[in-house]
């Protein structure tokens, strides 16, 4: 994702989820100190509409107002959250289908099924780290993908690439190049 793109995404979550504070309430709040404030809360997202000066409550109502709902704001903040982390999974999850079909297409290619077979004859068909039978071609680095020089390709077995990708095969991620 682009710092664009997570901008524009936050902006979204933050206008999906504005709030106009259209049912709210009196209520204290109880500080540490033990001294109390009157705050105007919503009761929908909990948020602080207002601080109400104690002296304008006509006498009596102090007493009978309920106390501050802290838990109700945390509430409405998990929601936010939750709502921003799908948001950001489902960009991020059709960013990873499109780079799934770009990779498998490039596998496809002459270029690659040329470079693949190149790197295999130079690393004479054996996994360069333990000499077992090469399975997959592995990048050392992604500079210059879709344009790899042969010295930015090595030869491994399942294991030794598993391994190479903190065990991201072995968990199936297909995102990984096996050439
Ligand atoms: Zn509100
Ligand atoms: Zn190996
Ligand atoms: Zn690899």
């Amino acid at each position: 994702m682009t710092p664009e793109q997570i901008n524009e995404l936050n902006e979204r979550i933050d206008a999906q989820f504005a709030c106009g504070h259209e049912a709210t309430e009196l209520r204290v709040l109880t500080k540490s100190n033990g001294s109390t404030e009157v705050r105007r809360q919503c009761r929908r997202c909990g948020g602080m509409v207002e601080a109400v000066k104690k002296r304008v409550l006509a006498v009596g109502v102090l007493e009978r107002l309920p106390e501050w709902d802290e838990a109700l704001r945390k509430r409405w903040q998990d929601t936010v959250d939750g709502a921003r982390q799908v948001a950001f999974r489902q960009v991020r999850d059709a960013e990873r289908t499109t780079w799934f079909k770009e990779h498998d297409a490039y596998l496809r290619t002459p270029r690659w099924r040329s470079l693949r077979q190149q790197v295999l004859e130079r690393d004479d068909w054996l996994c360069q780290e333990c000499h077992a039978p090469a399975e997959h071609i592995h990048h050392l680095t992604y500079d210059h993908y879709g344009e790899e020089r042969l010295f930015e390709l090595v030869a491994l077995c399942f294991s030794c690439h598993d391994e190479a990708h903190d065990g991201a095969l072995s968990r199936g991620d297909r995102r990984v190049e096996q050439g």
